[in-house]
């Protein structure tokens, strides 16, 4: 079994689906692992080192694709008109195809047309047993780390508070708005650099959460809001009157703190605005916003995806693109290992391949497309 790994060619996409360490491991399971030349480069990674673990450096992604049962990406192939090459029309009928793929119906119906296996890992169901594959809680777990630090780089003072002969310097306030994933790995990272945690969410079980990381839950509980969370453990949409309770809340607490960052998000939806124009302008100047958000739409008014703003109060909001992919060597290892594991449960030894069981609950969240038809039940068409 001939398993792909690709250069990802799309906009301030940094990291690369296999690692030498996954490599090695998929040639341990029998396969052979072609490497597109520079694809592990964005992520620290030379060709060198794919070649070292036993992989072939492939010249480009045709050379790369040619005769692959498997094909690893971080995000969805591009298609024709999508950029210079059309990735997807090189991919070998009845080949798997695993990444982020966020596909919409157009994109699934052309998988199923090309023939190809798509699994889209995001949708994975968020069940014990899929925890290690769970590409959406490893990266949102790196990009929580990494706003705190790019919000402690970007902020003019200090985050513990310094004690010095010169004098005594406080400790910076910060504030994390959804305390998922990322808002949970933000609060343990701003505690850690010794900033003032705190922190808010709409789910009951979240404000145990936070504190328990020892940072102070802030924020609006009603009625609805003991109903927030969906089965699946996300963020329910709440009505209008709710959000406006929770602003008030919220504008208060903002206008004294000098960090702020932002992770929610309902799934489905453009990311909800918590903070308003008018509360960034009641911050102080030198204050720092950092918009992890900022790919669905941003929780801050102000975000400009993909750019730092500096407002007029002197008010920085940092709302770049992919934040997992700022921290692309730790984000690409651990993507890899989601994907490893993903194999080698469904990994066939005899057939030395991977065999994905239609009746299996990981199988049935994440196969988009199987035998040239849509098979996923967000998109394939009810049946009489
Ligand atoms: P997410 O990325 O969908 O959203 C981030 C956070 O924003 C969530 O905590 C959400 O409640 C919050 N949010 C939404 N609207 C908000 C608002 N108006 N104000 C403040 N906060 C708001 O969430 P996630 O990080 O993917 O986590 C979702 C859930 O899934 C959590 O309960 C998490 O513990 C659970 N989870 C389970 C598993 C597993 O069992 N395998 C793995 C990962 C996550």
């Amino acid at each position: 079994m001939r398993l792909a790994v690709l250069k990802e060619r799309r906009p301030a996409e940094t990291r690369v689906a296999a690692t030498p360490e996954t490599a090695k491991k998929f040639i341990g399971l029998g396969c052979t692992v072609a490497v597109e030349a520079g694809a592990g480069l964005a992520s620290g990674i030379p060709d060198a080192e794919y070649a070292a673990a036993g992989a072939e450096i492939a010249r480009d992604a045709a050379a790369a694709l040619k005769g692959a049962g498997i094909v690893l990406k971080i995000r969805a192939p591009l298609a024709a008109g999508e950029g210079a090459v059309d990735e997807l029309s090189l991919i070998p009928r009845g080949a798997l195809l695993l990444g982020q793929l966020q596909a919409d119906e157009a994109q699934a119906n052309a998988y199923a047309k090309a023939g190809i296996e798509a699994g889209a890992m995001e949708l994975l169901p968020r069940i014990t047993r899929a925890q290690s594959m769970d590409i959406l809680s490893s990266q949102a777990n790196l990009a929580g780390y990494r706003a705190v630090v790019e919000a402690a780089a970007a902020y003019d003072r200090a985050f513990p508070m310094l004690m010095t002969a010169a004098g005594t310097i406080s400790a910076a306030n910060v504030f994390v708005m959804g305390a998922g994933v990322a808002g949970l790995q933000a609060i343990a990272t701003g505690r850690r650099l010794g900033g003032r945690v705190s922190a808010t969410d709409v789910r009951p079980a979240a404000k145990e959460e936070i504190k328990s990381l020892g940072a102070a839950f802030v924020g609006y509980e009603s009625e609805e809001s003991k109903q927030a969370q969906t089965a699946g453990g996300y963020a329910k949409q709440l009505s209008a009157e709710f959000y406006a309770e929770q602003a008030k809340v919220v504008a208060a607490h903002i206008a004294k703190q000098d960090i702020v960052v932002t992770t929610a998000l309902v799934q489905g939806r453009k990311a909800p605005t918590l903070v308003t124009a008018e509360m960034v302008r009641s911050m102080k100047p030198g204050s720092v916003i950092v918009d992890i958000a900022a790919d669905a739409g941003g929780n801050v008014a102000l975000t400009k995806p993909g750019e730092l703003v500096t407002t007029e109060n002197g008010v920085k909001i940092l709302g770049y693109h992919n934040w997992p992919g700022r921290i692309a060597g730790a984000s690409s290892s651990l993507f890899a290992r989601n994907l490893l594991t993903f194999l080698t449960t469904f990994w066939d030894k005899e057939a030395k391949a991977p065999k994905l069981p239609a009746e299996d609950e990981i199988v049935k969240g994440v196969l988009l497309t199987r035998g040239g038809s849509v098979v996923h039940p967000s998109f394939a068409p009810a049946k009489a």
